[in-house]
Parts: C-alpha cells; sequence; structure tokens
C-alpha cells in the first residue's frame, strides 16, 4: 500500500497535463489501496476559493476521488515554523540577504562546490556584525546550509539521480515557508509514501529529500511523470487552444472522452473506448507506462 497525493497551486484551471498527472498519481495509490490526499499548494497564490473549487471540480468530472478534508498550505504555518526552528536549533539555516540578481550573478560564474545554477552560499559566512547592518535594509530569506551534501534518489520511472545540494532557501525574505521546505513537512504530516508529479520537479527531490532526512521525517518513494507538451514542442499551456477540460467540453466532448483520451496517452484505453476509473486500475502498471512525452494537439 503507498498513500498519494495530488498537490495543485490554485493559481487558475488545470490543463490536460496537470489532470494526466493527477491520473497518475491517482492511479498509483489506488492501485495499491492507498489512500489519496487532495493538498492545495497556496503560499504563492495566497487563498484562491475559485480557483480551487474549479481545480476540484475538473478533478472529480474526470473521475478522482480523495479522502479527507482539502489541505491548504497557507493554514499550516505552524508546521512549517517548527521545523525551521528545528533546523535553526541545529544550526543548519542562515540569513540570505542576496537580490535576485546576485543570486543570477553568482550562480552564473564559475564556482566548484555545487552545480551550475545552484546557490553559491554567498551569505553562509556573514559575520553577525554584517548581518545586522544588512537586515536594516533587506528583510532576509532564510536557507538550508546544505553541507554540500550529495544526495542519491531513485524513481520509479526516471532511475537514480545523484546530485549536490545547494543551500537552498527554506523561507522566503517575507516569512512565507518555501516549496522545498513545505512540501516535505505537509508530505510527511499527511502520510505520503509516494510522491507522483510533473518532471519538472525532479532536480528538486535531492534537496527535499535532503531536508526529509535532516528533519528525520520518513522519506517518500517517487515517480515523476513526464509533462505533456504543446504542439510547437514546449511545456503545454493555454496559448495552445483547448486545453482544459472547460474548453474541451465547450467542444463537445465530456468528461468520459477526456478521461480516454487521457488513457489512451498512457497506454491505458484503446481508440473508441471509454473505460471507467475503476477499469483503469484493473490495468494500470508502472512498469509499463509509457516515459516519453506526450504531444497533445488541441485542434479537432
Ligand atoms: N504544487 C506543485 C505544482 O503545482 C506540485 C508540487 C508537488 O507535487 O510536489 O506544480
Amino acid at each position: 500500500m503507498a498513500n498519494g497525493r495530488f498537490a495543485p497551486s490554485p493559481s487558475g484551471p488545470l490543463h490536460l497535463g496537470n489532470l494526466r498527472t493527477a491520473m497518475l498519481a491517482w492511479l498509483f495509490a489506488r492501485s495499491s489501496n492507498g489512500r489519496f490526499a487532495m493538498r492545495m499548494e497556496d503560499l504563492t497564490t495566497g487563498a484562491a476559493p475559485v480557483a480551487e473549487a474549479e481545480q476540484l471540480g475538473d478533478l472529480a468530472e474526470i473521475g478522482l476521488t480523495w479522502d479527507g478534508p482539502i489541505t491548504r498550505q497557507s493554514e499550516h504555518a505552524e508546521r512549517y515554523r517548527s521545523a525551521l526552528m528545528q533546523l535553526e536549533d541545529e544550526g543548519r539555516t542562515y540569513p540570505c540577504f542576496c537580490s535576485r540578481r546576485e543570486i543570477r550573478e553568482a550562480a552564473a560564474a564559475p564556482h566548484g562546490e555545487v552545480g551550475l545554477g545552484a546557490y553559491p552560499g554567498s551569505c553562509r559566512t556573514l559575520g553577525s556584525v554584517e548581518r545586522e547592518r544588512r537586515a536594516e535594509s533587506r528583510p532576509p530569506a532564510l536557507r538550508l546550509d546544505a553541507g554540500a551534501a550529495e544526495v542519491q534518489v531513485t524513481d520509479a520511472l526516471k532511475g537514480p539521480l545523484t546530485s549536490t545540494v545547494d543551500d537552498f532557501v527554506l523561507r522566503r525574505g517575507d516569512g512565507v515557508a518555501a516549496y522545498n521546505l513545505a512540501v516535505v513537512v505537509d508530505d510527511a504530516a499527511e502520510g505520503v509514501e509516494q510522491v507522483v508529479r510533473g518532471d519538472d520537479l525532479w532536480t528538486s527531490t535531492p534537496r527535499q529529500v535532503l531536508l526529509g532526512r535532516l528533519l528525520g521525517l520518513p522519506i517518500p518513494n517517487f515517480a515523476h511523470v513526464p509533462l505533456v507538451l504543446g504542439p510547437g514542442g514546449e511545456r503545454l499551456a493555454k496559448r495552445d487552444g483547448a486545453v482544459t477540460l472547460a474548453d474541451r467540453k465547450a467542444l463537445g466532448e465530456t468528461p468520459a472522452e477526456v478521461r480516454a483520451a487521457l488513457a489512451r496517452s498512457l497506454g491505458l484505453a484503446k481508440p473508441g473506448e471509454e473505460p471507467a476509473m475503476a477499469q483503469l486500475i484493473a490495468r494500470f502498471d508502472p512498469a509499463r507506462l509509457p516515459v516519453e512525452t506526450w504531444a497533445f494537439h488541441a485542434g479537432r
């Protein structure tokens, strides 16, 4: 059994790529008799009742079911604060005063310790006097002192990845928990054993695994699924036309037809068939999932 979850950000309607990832996360969980939780990652959007209701409505119409109440990251500040305190007590954090521009410039310069694009640790060694001086003009973000840890993670679909973890942000300058902290703390608090999500987050996974270990939390299994691409070969987006469930319905498709299209893209349905979710569970075999991207053409 492996409990799973879907954790959208309520920033607008889900497109078919998001719905397909949700369907996969659901199939992974339900095919192992696991629970399936729904969590709104609303730290950057703030409360978004309309987008949230729309997303949940679409997921339900496609045939997804979930257990327990919807959780929202905006309601978990206390949870994140106590995880941060634990890391601070262990001396694993430091304030960072860098602007986006400074980070961009520093990250573009060659440096040995961490990979390109990673934070090079400029603020790690600031003395307390300098920290106080800088805090007067800019509220700092809080970073993890990752100690250049090398972390290996294995993904059910992508295989192994080893990477050196950089000093990533745990709490933003505005005091809000950063994504990597929130996701690790929430997955553990919600008993998530299996994280199934888009593979744009695959390279963040070593950071999350390190954080989970430092906090003494159970580490979930991972399955990162390919994003859906639009006709131009870019990540599917609104500009690609009729890409949401509402768009497809406006073209005369039923939710069952949309579900069938998603299932076909996963090798779980034949053309012309409209399988129910229970049938998809019976057919689902993670070992036989197509691992290549699915290119979607919105036009009829
Ligand atoms: N909230 C993230 C997104 O919408 C997903 C995070 C996760 O699944 O870990 O892309």
